[in-house]
């Protein structure tokens, strides 16, 4: 099968012919349609995660698949179901985190298209009981980012809480499809993006922000609570000088430049900062049955598998109004 290989981080992905990957116990083999480019892939390229992925590594953990061959005893799909695999790829069920129903925290986890390979492939396997059905309303392209960037900002946004006025810093495949959702639940956005971005404010505002201007501004009032995207560790400070009482500022990404010291008036008055840290299955059921209803419009600027470098480029320069996503088969 055709895939894109990191063979070492900070080496140009590698087109190369590889085995296909036949499933094993509780696993379903896909052949890949879609997989979203995610702002991750790029911290594992730089080596920026804690720990080591596997190598050499078919990176991608937004991966929507046509089910193709079941291992033993995988029975939840039928052959020819599109189902979508998310960055969990596996959690053990039995540590304190998973008994607890925290199975975001699993100590043992693995993680597609980092501790497993995932989809900048022709095809793959996955944990069939942490797939999710795909809602048919989206395409293959348009589902692709509901499930890192959708999912992950999904949990972000409960995390953040009741907020009326909320602050989304950085706009780029996870806020623009949160920007929806939050809206539809009735909060007021102010959408955050480089300073002079004009074309990223335009198009936040079209997803229904009230507000956009550059990170460095303060908006118009106060926010009730912030989600900070983009992998910037100042903006964590900035966000709180532009929150009220009581506001809690959650940093959705799994890497950020360092947080510079701040005054403790900052956080004074109950005010909190906080991470979200993967996913579990219950946040892709709640998102993946609220996104048709808002309806979540996913904006994918697509590339075909073999310009997977060209793609990971484009989202580290922010060129993206939304989201990258690979086509690799109909
Ligand atoms: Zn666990
Ligand atoms: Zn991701």
């Amino acid at each position: 099968m055709r895939a894109m290989v990191l063979d070492r981080p900070g080496q140009p992905l590698r087109a190369a012919e590889l085995p296909e990957p036949q499933p094993g116990p509780g696993q379903v083999k896909l052949a890949v349609r879609t997989c979203g480019v995610c702002r991750t892939d790029l911290h594992i390229y730089d080596s920026e995660l804690q720990g080591e992925p596997k190598l050499p590594l078919v990176m991608g953990h937004q991966i929507v698949g046509e089910v193709v061959a079941a291992g033993e005893g995988a029975r939840r799909f039928e052959l020819g179901d599109r189902v979508g695999v998310p960055w969990l790829g596996w959690a053990d069920g039995t540590c304190r985190y998973c008994r607890e129903g925290r199975e975001n925290l699993c100590e043992n986890a693995r993680f597609t298209g980092y501790d497993v390979d995932g989809g900048y492939a022709e095809f793959a396997v996955a944990a069939e009981a942490f797939c999710f059905p795909l809602p048919p309303a989206y395409s293959d392209a348009e589902a692709a980012p509901l499930l890192c960037a959708g999912l992950i900002g999904y949990r972000a946004l409960r995390l953040v809480g009741e907020a009326e006025r909320i602050g989304f810093y950085g706009f780029g495949s996870s806020a623009h499809i949160l920007c929806q959702v939050a809206v539809h639940e009735g909060r007021r956005v102010f959408a955050f993006t480089r300073d002079g971005d004009t074309d990223g404010q335009a198009f936040a505002r079209s997803l229904g922000a009230e507000w956009a201007g550059g990170s460095s501004e303060l908006p118009p009032e106060e926010l009730d609570g912030a989600i900070v995207f983009a992998a910037v560790g100042p903006l964590m400070v900035q966000a709180l000088k532009a929150s009220a009482r009581g506001a809690r500022v959650i940093s959705a990404g799994i890497h950020m430049s360092e947080i510079p010291a701040f005054s403790y008036d900052l956080l004074w008055e109950e005010r909190t900062l906080g991470s979200v840290a993967n996913l579990t299955r219950a946040d892709g059921d709640d998102l993946l049955r609220i996104a048709p209803q808002v309806p979540v419009r996913a904006a994918v600027t697509t590339y075909p598998l073999e310009d997977a470098q060209q793609a990971l480029e484009d989202v580290r320069a922010g060129k993206i109004e939304g989201s990258a996503v690979l086509v690799v088969g109909e």
